[in-house]
């Protein structure tokens, strides 16, 4: 609402209609929008053959508090992996937006590729931009609510597959699929398809370019990692403009001879940067916190020029410094900095993942009581142990300890075990110890787990404390 006088909190949203257009960066991004469709699509459906496990390729097994990711099985302990893929990712878009601005916007973001999808479904079933502006202003009639439903009809398919496609990531898909069409799948497999159903409906057929003007944080804090050397798609305004401005073409404005004589810049205010835009906004009045950096723009001018035989487009990638004529350089000491961090963070990840421990202990101190004194005078305390087998064969472990002379050590049966494949285990383990009157406090000792007959898999151990009464801490 206004008042005279004021300016009204919200504008109404604005029709968009963007128009095709062909070019270098279309083919570059229809060749991204293949690719990462192709990934996200069929991923589910790979098969691969593990000894134990599932025989998907990607799998993120909630249940079994296991991902698997091809050859690689993340447990639950390596969960500290997916931090640093944050940190990994945060650092790669630092690195790159430092550099190319917001290529991830423009190419890779999940709402750019599902708008994309959208706008396409849009322009097969009501034509392109002259045709949808057309149809969206006749009276409603038969024929407009067929391309209409049509279109809305698609957008809910392509929404239902992409929530139903996430969801067969959590199980195994193919049994997954005839359970979910058969009234069989769990609860969260109808919830998760229908939630990202309707969240992907919304958020590329009707919000849009709101999506990436309103909501997306990135959008607003992009500007602390942009400098003047970054990548930005500009106009060329000296070329396009000249010194007289803009214009169209006219009998006395008609070649670029003519143009260049009465100071007309190459220009001629044919419109289709502007409508080829998803975001719906003119890239000469300059950088614009809407730009995506899809390129588009750029086609579309390259498109005029060409026809003209005018030359380069007016519209291209530059960096705020190139554009005023000075040099300009990718390799600063922030960008480099940024490139090496993330070197190092990508190589700890890497070398974390093939170096993961193919059997894992963990030990928890039962502190309800902490100790017991039993009536021989012994004092005991007790622990669980978490052991977790790794690896696609059963492992044969003894359970020791050490550090604790004279103390014993009680697992019950458990003193030797066979461990499956790819398994866990609590085992509870009693010590008791015959402490000397002038110890008091607690004492440290060590748990160790050895493999029997397996070189490969090396002993483990874990620390632990020993309390007894009258503790010094
Ligand atoms: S101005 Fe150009 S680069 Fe920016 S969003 Fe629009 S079409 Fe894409
Ligand atoms: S496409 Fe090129 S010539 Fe046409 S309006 Fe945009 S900048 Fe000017």
């Amino acid at each position: 609402m206004s008042d005279a006088g004021t300016e009204p909190l919200y504008q109404a949203r604005i029709p968009i209609y963007p128009r095709s257009v062909k070019g270098p960066f279309r083919n570059l991004k229809w060749g991204i929008l293949g690719l990462a469709y192709g990934v996200y699509f069929l991923l589910p459906w790979l098969r691969w053959e593990r000894n134990v496990g599932p025989d998907q390729a990607v799998l993120f097994d909630i249940a079994a508090r296991k991902f698997y990711l091809f050859g690689l099985v993340v447990h639950a302990q390596d969960l500290f992996w997916l931090a640093g893929l944050l940190m990994i990712a945060a650092l790669l878009l630092f690195f790159v937006t430092g550099i190319a601005g917001r290529v991830f916007c423009g190419y890779f973001c999940f709402q750019t590729l599902w708008t994309d999808l959208y706008l396409l479904i849009e322009r097969l079933v009501q034509g392109d931009r002259a045709a949808r502006i057309r149809l969206d202003k006749t009276p409603w009639t038969a024929g407009k609510m067929m391309r209409k439903g049509m279109t809305h009809l698609l957008w809910l398919l392509a929404a239902f597959w992409t929530g139903l496609t996430f969801t067969l990531y959590w199980d195994n898909a193919p049994q997954l699929i005839v359970d979910w069409f058969t009234g069989r799948a769990p609860f969260a497999a109808y919830a998760t398809t229908l939630f990202l159903t309707a969240t992907t409906y919304v958020m590329a057929g009707l919000a849009r370019e709101q999506v990436c003007t309103y909501m997306c944080p990135y959008a607003r804090f992009q500007s602390v990692m942009f400098d003047a050397d970054t990548r930005i798609v500009a106009y060329d305004a000296a070329r396009g403009e000249g010194s007289q401005g803009r214009h169209k073409v006219s009998r006395e404005l008609k070649s670029q001879e003519q143009r260049h004589q009465q100071g007309v810049g190459d220009c001629i205010d044919c419109g289709y940067c502007v409508q080829v835009c998803p975001t719906g906004i003119d890239i000469r009045n300059g950088l614009q916190v809407q730009c995506i950096s899809c390129a588009l723009c750029i086609d579309a001018c390259a498109t005029i020029m060409q026809s003209l035989g005018w030359g380069k487009s007016l519209v291209r990638y530059t960096s705020e410094k190139q554009a005023a004529g000075e040099p300009s350089r990718i390799w600063k000491p922030k960008t480099v900095a940024y490139g090496l961090v993330l070197l190092a963070a990508a190589s700890a990840l890497g070398w974390s993942v093939g170096h993961q421990a193919p059997l894992e202990m963990s030990v928890v101190q039962m502190r309800q009581p902490l100790f017991v004194r039993l009536s021989d005078g012994r004092i005991q305390n007790n622990y669980e142990l978490h052991l977790e087998n790794k690896t696609d064969e059963p492992l044969r472990l003894a359970i020791t300890m050490r550090g604790l002379a004279g103390a014993e050590l009680d697992v019950g049966r458990l003193a030797s075990l066979e461990l499956p494949p790819q398994r866990s285990l609590r085992v509870v383990a009693r010590v008791r110890w015959q402490s000397h009157h002038d110890i008091k406090g607690s004492r440290s000792f060590f748990f160790d787990v050895i493999p029997q007959r397996r070189r490969d898999v090396g002993m483990v151990s874990a620390p632990a404390t020993f309390y007894l009464p009258g503790r010094e801490d």
